[in-house]
């Protein structure tokens, strides 16, 4: 399925004040992205942090299948409403995808209602990302492993709720594991986060990466339900 109205959000800070991260992304992550997601033909849209209302106005939402998520130094710079705003587009079936850091985003923590907290290091290790769940769609494609020759490592316990769905478990060269790719529904809407993505490695230039992404973000489209009926009803309409 192609043709999702997709917006990559992206906080867009490190690039700017950051040289190393910088050299790697100079045009900013949510462009490398973009450039990566543009042979799966969706309908791409970027925003950004200090754009007016984060670029994340209703109409934008209203026009959004599916949002990914990338944060991680101003993270309580998003305003509240805006992270009710998305909450609640994801209630009613938009799909979300949580990139990295953006676990402890304001979005994600308040569609978890845990503290998402994890361990981490930054010793460039060799991570290797297992499919643990080869039929589901997001695997679709993927080789048994993917190897990110240098990441951060995030270590368990990651402070989630326990995933609907794991797809990945990350190893890392240090020794930790990981839960790296995780499905959830919340309403009508899907959420998956996927662990890789440090600002400092080129991750988000590898085509695999942004094969997973692109499978994520087919899974994450919002189904064509009619609008749900809740409350009190007179009588059985069928
Ligand atoms: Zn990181």
């Amino acid at each position: 399925m192609s043709g999702s109205r997709l917006t990559i959000w992206h906080e867009y800070r490190h690039e700017k004040h950051n040289k190393e991260v910088a050299d790697i992304y100079p045009e900013g992550m949510h462009r490398a992205l973009a450039a990566g997601l543009a042979p799966y033909g969706f309908d791409i849209k970027t925003a950004t942090l200090d754009e007016p209302e984060h670029g994340l106005t209703q109409e934008v939402l209203d026009n959004t299948d599916v949002l990914t998520w990338w944060g991680h130094m101003a993270h309580e710079e998003v305003r509240d409403d805006i992270v009710d705003r998305v909450q609640e587009r994801v209630l009613n079936g938009m799909g979300l995808i949580v990139l990295h850091s953006g676990h402890l985003s304001k979005p994600f923590r308040r569609l978890m209602g845990t503290g998402c907290m994890l361990k981490w290091r930054e010793a460039d290790e060799k991570e290797r990302i297992w499919v643990v769940d080869p039929s589901h769609p997001i695997c679709d494609g993927l080789p048994e492993c993917i190897e990110i020759p240098e990441a951060e490592m995030y270590g368990e316990h990651f402070d989630i709720p326990p995933p609907d769905t794991l797809v990945f478990i990350s190893w890392f060269e240090g020794g930790e594991v990981f839960r790296s790719g995780c499905c959830y529904q919340r309403g009508q809407g899907k959420i998956f986060y996927f662990r890789p993505g440090h600002e400092t490695y080129p991750i988000f230039h590898m085509p695999v990466v942004h094969k997973v992404i692109a499978n994520a973000i087919h899974w994450a489209q919002p189904v064509s339900n009619p609008p749900m009926v809740r409350g009190n009803i007179p009588e059985f309409m069928p």
